[in-house]
């Protein structure tokens, strides 16, 4: 069905909707300023986009405060929220092909990809937390006879979402999912890169019955929009998932104003470690490739770091090269493209800018390392080897298609090497020995280690951070916690 489609066809007849979408309509900046929505892949605009700043911010609070004040969701039986979520699902699947093309046109991500893997997982996420919301029971404490302690769990209120643009639509997904099934409010706000998907979602939301004021979409810019939800005193919480370096800001601003709650899901700089005795070395590489490679870098959980046992490492580094040079990179709306084009001019500046300190700090350069002769923003699948951990392109997070292999001498310098970086979002060891995977499982410091796989997952199974990759986790049922205020309702039964 999809295979067959001219993508670019369809795309030149998108009608492309650029507003925020408040109280239940869409409108446009209060200020009457826009920004200019440009495809990466061919450095054309798409749209002109509404650009929110602090006023746009007020007007959305206030609406969503009303919204939730009202209990038209807050107060809805679970089992109403969840056919309203379920319905919302069923329409972000039903609009699969053309959020998948908004999706490419927007981040420059192959649509097979957005296809096969945002769409789906993003419509999955909402139907879970639909669907467990009402199947969730509260406590009562153990308390002596002569009272009765009910522990129950609220909604927080008005909640900001704040997404980064890597997967603009999944990303926002994990937070409306249970920000929503808790009975919170929510105001969205895409990354600037990528504010479409989010903003065809406002109107989807409000086919599936989600109460006008509940769901809201405030697109622009970080410094404006971003900052003036992490500043509100009527915000609740803030769930983020960006950079290390504006998660801080979020602390910040919540020490500046009211304290609201923020769930943090950072960035990453994750150690992908092949032991010689691994189950099967070629699939390991092949995995590992796939595990940088994929989505063009723009991964927060990228197994950049390719941390190999001395003696296979030559091995499994010439394998590595092999699946990157047959990735096929080009036109996102080609359905054969494997690699897109990255976000914008200034990432593939910042990824380029990576490339060169690899080169000047030393490192060897066996793959790629250009910019590819395309009109749009495309770097080759980059393989560094001879890698220290004190080189540049060890310790930052790259965000692009550039792996650094490190070698090691066993699984103890591996778990060493593997744990010495500021940030511990993911891990994974290759290891036909259970001993050796339990030990290094135990002691990476990271939210999720993979044995004998990368990048598996599934919505029942918690993701997040250990150190500055952040707090808080998404996905699973965990991710309630982040949305909800604990109750206690102590009641006297007297003697
Ligand atoms: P970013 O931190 O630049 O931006 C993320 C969001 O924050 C955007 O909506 C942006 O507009 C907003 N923002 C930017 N500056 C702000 C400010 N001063 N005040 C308030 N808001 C501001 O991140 P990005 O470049 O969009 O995304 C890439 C980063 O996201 C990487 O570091 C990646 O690792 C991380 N990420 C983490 C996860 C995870 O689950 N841990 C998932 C995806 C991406």
């Amino acid at each position: 069905m999809s295979a067959s489609i001219d993508w670019r066809a369809r795309a030149a007849t998108l009608s492309i909707n650029g507003q925020a979408f408040v109280g239940g309509k869409y409108v446009p900046s209060q200020s009457g300023r826009t920004f200019d929505c440009i495809n990466p892949a061919t450095g054309r605009l798409l749209a002109k986009v509404a650009a929110c700043d602090a006023r746009d911010v007020d007007q959305a609070v206030s609406v969503a405060r009303a919204a939730f004040a009202s209990g038209v969701w807050s107060r809805m039986a679970p089992r109403d929220r969840k056919s309203r979520l379920a319905a919302f699902a069923d329409l972000i699947a039903s609009h699969s092909e053309e959020l998948a093309l908004l999706e490419t046109l927007d981040m420059g991500k192959p649509i097979r990809d957005s296809l096969a893997v945002d769409l789906p997982l993003s419509a999955q996420c909402i139907r879970w937390y639909a669907e467990a919301i009402d199947k969730i029971y509260d406590e009562i404490a153990p308390t002596a006879p002569s009272a009765i302690s009910l522990i129950r769990r609220e909604p927080l209120g008005v909640v900001a979402a704040v997404v980064p643009w890597n997967f603009p639509l999944l990303m926002a997904a994990w937070k409306i999912g249970p920000i929503l099934a808790a009975g919170n409010s929510i105001i969205l706000k895409p990354a600037e890169q990528s504010p479409l998907t989010a903003i065809k979602l406002a109107e989807l939301s409000a086919e599936a019955g989600i109460p006008d004021g509940v769901f809201n979409v405030l697109p622009g810019f970080g410094e404006s929009a971003g900052r003036a939800l992490g500043l509100h005193m009527d915000v609740d919480a803030v769930a983020f998932t960006g950079s290390t370096e504006v998660g801080k800001y979020f602390l910040q601003y919540s020490g500046q104003s009211n304290m609201k709650r923020v769930g943090l899901e950072c960035g990453g700089k994750s150690p992908n470690i092949i032991l010689a005795d691994a189950p099967d070395l070629d699939a390991a590489a092949t995995a590992a490739a796939w595990g940088v490679f994929y989505n063009q870098g723009e991964v927060c959980n990228a197994g950049s770091r390719l941390i190999v046992e001395r003696s296979v490492k030559d091995q499994v580094v010439e394998k590595v090269m092999e699946v990157g040079r047959a990735i096929r990179v080009g036109d996102p709306l080609d359905p054969a493209t494997e690699m897109g084009a990255m976000v914008d001019q200034t990432q593939t500046e910042r990824v380029m800018d990576y490339i060169e300190k690899g080169r000047a700090e030393g490192a060897k350069l066996r793959l790629g390392g250009r910019r590819m002769e395309k009109e749009g923003c495309f770097i080759e699948a980059t393989l560094f080897d001879d890698v220290t951990s004190n080189m540049t392109i060890a310790r930052e997070e790259i965000f692009g298609p550039v792996l650094s292999a490190i070698a090691a001498k066993d699984i103890d310098e591996a778990v060493s090497i593997g744990n010495d970086t500021i940030y511990g979002l993911a891990a994974a060891v290759w290891t036909k020995d259970i001993n050796k995977a339990f030990k290094a499982s135990s002691t990476l410091r990271a939210g999720v280690v993979w044995v004998n796989c990368f990048d598996h997952g599934d919505i029942s199974s918690p993701f997040g951070g250990f150190k500055q990759s952040g707090f808080g986790r998404d996905k699973s049922l965990h991710a309630l916690e982040k949305y909800t205020e604990l109750k206690a309702t102590w009641i006297h039964l007297g003697q």
